[in-house]
């Protein structure tokens, strides 16, 4: 267990009290002390306001946001398996978390603003759609948000927690837990014993914490693979992201700082040994083409990751004291730049719900709310990707003219058009504080 600082904290109790008939005066007295101290080292556990359990973007984006209420946190979270070669991006809302958690700082210079999202659709089918480019001006937004890539975001995080004082990281996975009414009992895999109010389960697609609380989750995957690789072009991106629609799946290039892009490709599972098996200059034409040279000449880095395509979507958020966050709750392939995004949503929504229920002591009333707020927001987004993914991969005509059909009124209509994009940021688009503050950002980064 690793303690960023001794114990001190407001929030950090030990639940005993001497009964009357604990009569501190001679030898009886002492005996009593001794047996008072003996039950205490055995039946005392350690408490927590928090348990984060997953140390993964979302888990430490909870634990930072957690602390940040000055409330105390058990970071449950042995080291994330392998370099993460992804990039993400994230929204103009997720980017203004970063920047009151101190994130941002860090990563901000590793990072690419998005401007324009661009769908082309590059299917041979009978109905196509026609070109649509979403522009961030048209919603009065210098950049829709930015493109971090994983690794150092992770890092970012993982420093900050370091720092500060709430957080007591523990590197080990969690095997138990159990709730009680008025707490959260946890036995980690190397036997310590830790109690807190509420847990927030991070913990990824095969969450322990979901299953010890008993939600039940539905599971489906795709014939899809993604290979995930990051390049350098000869021609600049603008910070235009461009996501090329084929009947294997998105084909999605996402600027970095400079001429350099990342690249999600969704394709087929059979043919995924055959295009890693290309001699590098093949394959850097293979991704050239597929982008129509609209980046000139491409040059892959080493290091290439790959993902199977799957999503699930639980059928309650939080049960308990237990609370759902990320990819433990929803998970869809990365169209449209929806999951992280949805997975912080979760994070601020939980820290809400639980400051508006008076505290972690609270967390249960605080979990019925969370589970109905989170509802809409992620089944509607789930049920969006799934929809757009699906009528990519079909061969049925129907589907393909719904999507061609909805992609040229999107293009069409201003209105429509307007109303997606926002929505597209955030559920039931608001005008937040935060946005006055990415521009500031922006200015900066443009200044620099
Ligand atoms: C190719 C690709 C591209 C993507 N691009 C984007 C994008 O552009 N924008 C976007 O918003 N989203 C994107 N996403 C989605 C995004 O990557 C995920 O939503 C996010 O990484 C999920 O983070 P998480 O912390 O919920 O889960 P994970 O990253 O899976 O973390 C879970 C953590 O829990 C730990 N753990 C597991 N079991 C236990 C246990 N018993 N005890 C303790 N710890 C445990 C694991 O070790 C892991 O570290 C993309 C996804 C993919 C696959």
């Amino acid at each position: 267990m690793r303690q960023n600082t001794p114990w001190k904290n407001r929030h950090h109790r030990y639940k005993r009290t001497l009964t009357r008939s604990e009569d501190f005066t001679g030898w009886r007295g002492w005996q009593a002390i001794a047996i008072w101290i003996i039950k205490g080292a055995y039946s005392v556990k350690t408490r927590f306001d928090i348990a984060v359990v997953g140390g993964g973007l979302a888990g430490s984006m909870a634990a930072l946001a957690a602390a940040a209420e000055g409330w105390s946190v058990a970071f449950i979270a042995p080291d994330p398996p392998g370099p993460d070669r992804r990039t993400t991006a994230l929204l103009s809302e997720s980017i203004a978390l970063l920047d009151r958690l101190g994130i941002w700082q860090t990563v901000q210079s590793q990072s690419a603003a998005l401007s324009t999202m661009r769908i082309l659709d590059g299917t041979k089918r009978m109905f196509r759609a026609p070109p649509v480019s979403f522009r961030s001006s048209e919603i009065g937004m210098d950049a829709f948000g930015f493109n971090i890539p994983n690794a150092p975001l992770l890092a970012a995080a993982r420093q900050r927690i370091n720092q500060t004082a709430e957080i007591t990281t523990i590197e080990t996975l969690l095997a138990d837990a159990r709730d009680t009414e008025t707490t959260v009992e946890l036995t980690l895999a190397d036997g310590t014993q830790l109690a807190a109010d509420a847990v927030f389960g991070a913990d990824g697609r095969k969450s322990r914490v979901r299953e010890i609380a008993g939600i039940s989750a539905r599971h489906w995957s795709y014939n899809q693979t993604a290979l995930v690789l990051n390049f350098a072009h000869t021609r600049p991106h603008h910070n235009i992201s461009t996501e090329f629609h084929t009947e294997e799946g998105p084909f999605t290039q996402v600027p970095l700082p400079g001429n350099r892009s990342s690249l999600v490709w969704s394709m087929d599972p059979a043919r995924i040994d055959d295009v890693l098996a290309l001699p590098r200059a093949d394959l850097n034409r293979r991704v050239e083409a597929r982008m129509s040279s609209l980046l000139g000449e491409v040059e892959i880095d080493d290091g290439f990751q790959s993902y199977p395509m799957s999503g699930l979507i639980t059928r309650n958020f939080a049960k308990g004291r237990i609370f759902l966050i990320g990819e433990a709750a929803h998970a869809f392939p990365p169209i449209g730049a929806q999951g992280l995004n949805l997975g912080i949503r979760d994070v601020e929504q939980a820290i809400t719900c639980i400051s508006q229920a008076n505290g972690p002591e609270n967390a249960k009333a605080a979990g019925l709310s969370f589970d109905q707020q989170r509802r809409l927001d992620v089944s509607s987004r789930t049920f969006g990707v799934d929809m757009l993914n699906r009528t990519l991969l079909t061969s049925f005509l129907p589907a393909q003219l719904l999507r061609a059909g909805g992609l040229t009124a999107l293009g069409a209509i201003k209105p429509l058009k307007i109303l997606a994009m926002k929505e597209g940021m955030t559920p039931g688009w608001r005008k937040t504080a935060e946005r006055p503050s990415l521009r500031k950002m922006l200015r900066e980064k443009v200044s620099r």
